[in-house]
């Protein structure tokens, strides 16, 4: 069942996506050579306890981490860990997700580590490119096979493919609610979009083929061809008016 949320709902759950991008921002900002993921999980625990939130994601089914890190051929729900040391001309993809007042925001972005090469950087600028496109599609009257295809025509268009084993979600006092939003799909099928529906919209995209496989600790994700994968998301809310981004600060 789609939770549709009241425009007072929606304003409730700004602050809940303010956090969450401030926790992202202020990760991000924290990314360079040297640093472990324990350490930038760390910092995300201190910015959005601060402000009296909660980790969304530390317990959830288990997860230990406040943030998801993620390196490099790495595509999603990486555990933080004091062994892994971020190297230059690598990508972390960070995700981080803050309760506040019961509401949950969630998003994620993928940062170079020092200097990286022109191919990922690519990447990285296509993948937010095909999330864009797909919030874009989020609009009263369209249907969720619109917003697969948007980011679905983004990132093939550049060569690039998509994960279908995971999915963007509806997002409201939990953090994965329906309906699922996938990555990809064809225009004017599925579920009809409406005013109040909040969703979770982030493409996984791989430089090399879709196929990834889940690794031993049951949380991390690869590519299967070990090549790189980025990964933007952002929560946001359909009004009459369009999309609105809700982890913004
Ligand atoms: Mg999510």
């Amino acid at each position: 069942m789609v939770i549709l949320k009241t425009p007072a709902e929606i304003d409730a759950m700004k602050e809940a996506g303010r956090l969450s991008a401030k926790a992202l921002r202020v990760v991000g900002e924290a990314v360079r050579p040297g640093i472990s993921t324990l350490e930038l999980d760390a910092l995300a625990e201190e910015v959005i306890r601060s402000e009296g939130g909660i980790p969304a994601f530390k317990g959830y089914g288990g997860f230990p981490g406040t943030i998801c890190a993620s390196v490099n051929e790495e595509v999603v729900h990486g555990i933080p860990s004091a062994k892994v040391i971020l190297q230059p001309g690598d990508i972390i993809s960070i995700d981080t997700g803050a309760i506040v007042d019961g509401w949950v925001g969630d998003n994620a972005q993928t940062f170079p580590v020092g200097k990286i090469s022109p191919d990922k950087k690519r990447l990285l600028e296509v993948t937010e490119q095909s999330m864009w496109a797909g919030i874009g599609a989020a609009r009263p009257g369209n249907h969720l096979g619109d917003i697969g295809f948007a980011i679905q025509s983004v990132a093939e268009a550049a060569g690039y493919s998509v994960v279908r084993e995971y999915t963007g979600h509806g997002v409201g006092r939990d953090m994965h609610e329906e309906p699922s939003v996938f990555n990809f799909g064809r225009k004017h099928t599925g579920l009809e979009l409406c005013e109040g529906m909040v969703l979770a919209i982030e493409p996984m995209v791989n430089m090399g083929k879709r196929k990834v496989r889940s690794m031993p600790d049951g949380w991390l994700v690869c590519t299967r061809d070990g090549k790189p994968s980025a990964h933007f998301e952002k929560t946001i809310a359909i009004t009459a008016d369009g999309p609105i981004v809700l982890t913004q600060e």
